[in-house]
């Protein structure tokens, strides 16, 4: 899709730290990490996010995906925490699917701050 910066990124037309990529699925470090490991998975293909009639091999994809990139950054087994941001209350900013993998230090029980 024209104008969408994670099209332009995971198809390579805007060079970015890239952790892991196919045919289908490309992850890339998050320009503002939140947290020691903190990398974006997204489909090569667009969609807006999660609830936009995404294919069930796209999603299932996303999250194999997401495991993987957890498992070469050295955190599978420590653990990690995916995020997948829909929409304004949740404060989605970039609109092109994608699954936040996060992890490298202990982020507790609460899934907010407060
Ligand atoms: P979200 O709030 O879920 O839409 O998060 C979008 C994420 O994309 C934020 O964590 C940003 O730091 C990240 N981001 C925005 N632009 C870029 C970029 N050019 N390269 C890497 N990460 C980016
Ligand atoms: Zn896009």
């Amino acid at each position: 899709m024209d104008d969408c910066i994670f099209c332009k990124l995971a198809n390579h037309q805007i060079p970015t730290s890239i952790v892991y990529e196919d045919d289908d699925f490309c992850a890339f470090k998050d320009a503002n990490p939140q947290a020691p490991v903190h990398v974006l998975v997204v489909p090569k293909r667009h969609f807006a996010n999660v609830a936009d009639d995404v294919p069930t091999e796209v999603l299932g994809g996303l999250l194999k995906t997401a495991v993987k990139v957890a498992e070469i950054c050295g955190i599978r087994d420590k653990g990690f925490r995916l995020i997948m941001n829909t929409g304004a209350d949740a404060g989605q900013t970039v609109m092109h699917l994608h699954c936040h993998v996060l992890g490298g230090v202990d982020m507790g029980e609460g899934m907010l701050p407060r």
